[in-house]
C-alpha cells in the first residue's frame, strides 16, 4: 500500500512538473538580438567585427553576421563595443575578506563573524563580481563549512544576484590545515575551516562528504605553508581516484616545486599558485594535461599594498623581485605547453570592490608578458573548458548559456583600460550592467 501511494505521488509529481515546464517556456520565450561591433571568438582567441547574436530566453540560439531581425525586435546595441562572453575567475574565495593589517585575519572570520553573517557579506561580495563582467567564479575554499554550497544555491535560485558559482567547499589538507601550532583545545577553529584528513581511508571518505554536501570541485593543499605538514602521495592518489569516480575535477594549492610535482604525479587536474616550479615539473604538467592557475599580483595592487600597510622599505625593488619571479614562472609555463587558467585568489581587502580587484589578475598577465587575447581565451574558453563546460560557457556560440559583457575601447592595444570599462554584463540571459 505504502508503495503505491509513493509510486502515485511521483507520478502525480512528474504530471506537474511536465506541465509547469510545458506553462513556463510558452509564457517566458524572449528573443533579443545584440548587435556587437566587435566580438572575441574566445575558442580561437580572435575578433570578428559585426556580428548579431541572437537569444532566446537565457540561451543563445544563434550566431552570425546574417541574422534578420525582424521589425519590432528586441535589439541591444553594442555596436560601438567589444562583446565577450562573460570571464571566469578560477580561484576566489567570496566567503573571505582579509584585512592587511590584520595579524590573526583566520581568528577574526573564524571566531568573531559566524556562518550567517559571513554568508550574508559573501553575497555582497559576490555581486561585485559579476558587476566586474565575472559571469562565473570557481570558489576554492576558506569558505567555513560548506557556505559557499549555500551562496551557490541562493544564487541559482534567485534569492540574491552573484555569478554562477563552481564550490569546492573546505579545502582538503594534511594535520593542522594552513595554520601553525594552534594549541589542542582549540582545534575546533581549524576544523570548522578545512577538512583534515589523517589518512588514505580518511582522504577517501573526505570526498564522498564533499560529494555528498554539494562540492562542485574538489581542492586539496598539496602543501599547506605556512604550515609545514602535507598530504602524502598516497593521500592524494586516492583523493584523485575517489573524485574522478564522481565525475569532480581536481585542483591542488601547491607552491614549491615538491608539492607541484608530488600532486601532479598523483594524479590531478589543476594546480593554484605554483610559483616554484621548475621546467621538469612544467614539462611533466604539459604531458599529463595539468591546467596552472597563476595567482599572481598586478602592479597596481602591489603599489595599493604597500599604501595600506605602510611600507617602509624599498618599493620598487621588492615589486621588482615578486614580479620578475611570476614572469619567469609563467613565461616558463607557457613555453613548456601548460594550459593557463586565470584565478585571483582575492581574499585581500584593497578598499575597492572586490570583483573590480580580482580583474586586476588579468592585467598581472598582462604585465608578465601574456598578449591580451590569449589572456581573454584563458579567462574564457580555456577556464570553461577545464570545468568540461566549454559548450555552454565561455563562449558565445550556439546552445551556450547567455552569459555576455561587453567593454569600451580597445582591447588588444589598450587591455589594463579597456577590460575595467565594463559597459553591459548579461548572466543567464539577464541584463545585470548596462551603461549608454
Ligand atoms: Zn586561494
Amino acid at each position: 500500500m505504502k508503495e503505491q501511494i509513493k509510486y502515485l505521488l511521483v507520478l502525480g509529481l512528474f504530471f506537474l512538473f511536465s506541465t509547469l515546464t510545458v506553462a513556463q517556456s510558452i509564457e517566458k520565450c524572449e528573443i533579443t538580438f545584440i548587435k556587437a561591433g566587435k566580438l572575441f571568438d574566445s575558442e580561437n582567441g580572435k575578433i570578428l567585427t559585426n556580428y548579431i547574436i541572437k537569444i532566446e530566453d537565457n540561451k543563445i540560439k544563434e550566431v552570425g553576421k546574417d541574422i534578420l531581425i525582424p521589425k519590432n525586435g528586441k535589439v541591444i546595441d553594442l555596436s560601438a563595443y567589444t562583446v565577450l562572453p562573460g570571464l571566469i575567475d578560477g580561484h576566489t574565495h567570496l566567503m573571505t575578506l582579509d584585512n592587511l593589517k590584520d595579524e590573526y585575519p583566520m581568528a577574526e572570520k573564524v571566531l568573531f563573524e559566524g556562518d550567517a553573517l559571513r554568508v550574508l557579506r559573501g553575497a555582497k561580495r559576490a555581486k561585485t563580481w559579476l558587476e566586474a563582467g565575472f559571469t562565473t567564479v570557481r570558489d576554492l575554499g576558506d569558505s567555513g563549512p560548506f557556505l559557499d554550497v549555500a551562496l551557490k544555491n541562493a544564487i541559482n535560485e534567485g534569492t540574491t544576484v552573484g555569478p554562477r558559482m563552481f564550490v569546492s567547499g573546505p579545502i582538503i589538507i594534511s594535520e593542522g590545515g594552513q595554520v601553525p601550532g594552534l594549541i589542542k583545545s582549540q582545534r575546533e577553529v581549524v576544523e570548522d575551516e578545512y577538512t583534515i584528513v589523517k589518512n588514505v581511508d580518511d582522504a577517501i571518505n573526505a570526498v564522498r562528504i564533499h560529494v555528498n554536501y554539494g562540492a562542485d570541485i574538489i581542492k586539496i593543499a598539496a602543501n599547506n605553508s605556512p604550515n609545514n605538514t602535507s598530504l602524502t602521495i598516497d593521500e592524494m592518489k586516492a583523493i584523485v581516484k575517489m573524485a574522478h569516480r564522481y565525475d569532480k575535477k581536481v585542483t591542488a594549492h601547491a607552491t614549491n616545486d615538491l608539492a607541484v610535482w608530488e600532486a601532479v604525479t598523483a594524479g590531478v587536474d589543476g594546480i593554484e599558485h605554483g610559483y616554484q616550479i621548475s621546467d621538469t615539473t612544467l614539462t611533466l604538467m604539459a604531458k599529463k594535461g595539468v591546467a596552472l592557475v597563476p595567482t599572481d599580483i598586478s602592479k597596481p595592487l602591489f603599489n595599493k599594498i604597500y599604501d595600506i600597510v605602510d611600507y617602509k622599505g624599498d618599493k620598487a625593488a621588492a615589486m621588482k623581485w615578486s614580479k620578475d619571479r611570476y614572469q619567469d614562472r609563467l613565461q616558463r609555463a607557457i613555453k613548456a605547453g601548460v594550459t593557463i587558467l586565470t584565478g585571483s585568489d582575492n581574499y585581500l581587502d584593497f578598499e575597492m570592490p572586490q570583483g573590480e580587484a580580482a580583474k586586476n589578475i588579468l592585467i598581472a598577465y598582462e604585465e608578465e608578458g601574456m598578449k591580451p587575447l590569449d589572456i581573454l581565451k584563458s579567462s574564457t574558453y580555456l577556464s570553461a573548458k577545464f570545468m568540461a563546460k566549454e559548450n555552454e560557457l565561455g563562449t558565445i556560440k550556439e546552445g551556450a548559456f547567455a552569459d555576455i559583457i561587453a567593454v569600451k575601447g580597445d582591447v588588444e592595444n589598450d587591455f589594463s583600460n579597456t577590460i575595467f570599462n565594463i559597459v553591459f554584463v548579461m548572466k543567464n540571459g539577464e541584463i545585470y550592467v548596462k551603461k549608454e
